[in-house]
């Protein structure tokens, strides 16, 4: 039975509940770990147990005090969740000291000073800490340093080395490893079933296709239900291997895909982010396939399972390792570049502009 519901996490479940049991949870964490795969929502259902007034062994919260009912309608006044602003490229400074006119009276490294309103803790969560400013990261130190007593600060970043040392020396570090693909096809149907997610002509095969190319990670699955995402993939593949490469012709129709996403931003980067993913899978299933198996995981990523359109993109495609790795590298970038909010159309012809010249050449007698 999956505690509180948290799937996949059992290990970092077993470590919490062993350190609740000895009275020893620590006073900052950092967890790392692979976009989507719930370190958010474990931070929130930890920050729910850890605030319980009258919790039962095993880090059970009660569920009926006004605590838990509360830290389950997220308006609990002692679980403070703060956030990257969708339009910034980092966290504020302010949401940690509150702006000018209010320095030190406001913000997270403020609140959690004060004494508890009605749990036994104050947990505050930095969802997004990838994105702290130097600044940021300076003031957080200061509390970081010298925690005040029954306070709980969560950090939830997607790499270790993303993270400043001062920042990493002064937590404990809480890994999330990417969920099984089996998990993830369990949860997307526990999510189909309760009406989270719509299920309109999703069939078991296509749920368990998503499961297996999410990556272990719930988001990327989710976006590939998204019909319009699960069409786009074969074309995808098919212009990636093409040979030439058409970069030109590449970079309008991921552009007219992400574009299609409405006019929020938030949606458009989730789309071109699993579009890159899918680019991503294609040249790192090339590079497996022409350095033979040795680089196969070396990464730490899941290795999609076998997927007979990639491998014919693969095998048609035909370029080098070095061409591969360059497709790699220039996708890894672009990836980047959707985190530090780079402006999408400018990335998406920067991302063509890098693939083409390193793509193979036309067979002979070929091409337009
Ligand atoms: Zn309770």
């Amino acid at each position: 039975m999956a505690w509180q519901g948290i799937e996949g996490h059992d290990d970092v479940v077993a470590r919490f509940v062993a350190a609740a049991s000895r009275g020893r949870i620590a006073g900052a964490f950092l967890f790392i770990g692979p976009d989507g795969v719930g370190k958010g929502l474990f931070a929130r259902t930890l920050a729910k147990a850890l605030v319980c007034p009258a919790p039962r062994p095993g880090l059970e919260p009660c569920g009926n005090c006004p605590s838990c009912i509360q830290a389950s309608a997220g308006s609990h006044p002692d679980i403070d969740v703060v956030e990257k602003p969708e339009d910034r490229a980092t966290i504020p400074l302010e949401v940690f000291i509150g702006d000018r006119e209010h320095r030190m009276r406001e913000g997270l490294c403020w609140r959690i000073l004060l004494a508890p309103a009605l749990g036994r803790r104050k947990v505050a969560i930095i969802l997004d800490a990838d994105h702290l400013s130097d600044e940021a990261a300076n003031c957080l130190l200061k509390t970081l340093e010298e925690p005040p007593d029954s306070s709980a600060i969560i950090l939830v970043g997607t790499a270790l080395e993303r993270q400043l040392p001062t920042i990493r020396s002064r937590c404990q570090i809480i890994r999330f490893a990417p969920l099984e693909s089996g998990t993830v096809a369990t949860i997307l149907r526990r999510d189909i079933a309760s009406g989270a997610i719509e299920a309109a002509g999703i069939d078991d095969a296509t749920i368990d296709s998503c499961a297996a190319r999410s990556g272990g990670s719930l988001s990327r699955a989710r976006l590939l239900l998204d019909p319009h995402l699960a069409g786009f993939r074969a074309r995808l593949l098919d212009m990636l291997s093409h040979r030439p490469l058409h970069g030109v012709d590449l970079a309008r129709e991921v552009q007219q895909l992400v574009e299609a996403a409405g006019k929020d931003a938030p949606p458009r980067r989730a789309r071109l982010r699993v579009v890159l993913g899918a680019a991503l899978d294609f040249f790192r299933a090339s590079l497996r396939s022409s350095a033979g198996s040795a680089d196969a995981g070396r990464d730490g990523e899941r290795q999609p399972t076998a997927d007979p359109e990639l491998q014919h993109a693969v095998a048609s495609w035909g370029g080098s390792a070095e061409q591969a790795t360059v497709g790699i590298r220039c996708t890894l970038d672009a990836l980047d570049g959707i985190e530090r909010n780079a402006h999408l159309p400018t990335l998406v012809d920067a991302w063509t502009v890098h693939l083409e010249p390193a793509a193979p050449p036309a067979p002979p007698g070929k091409g337009r």
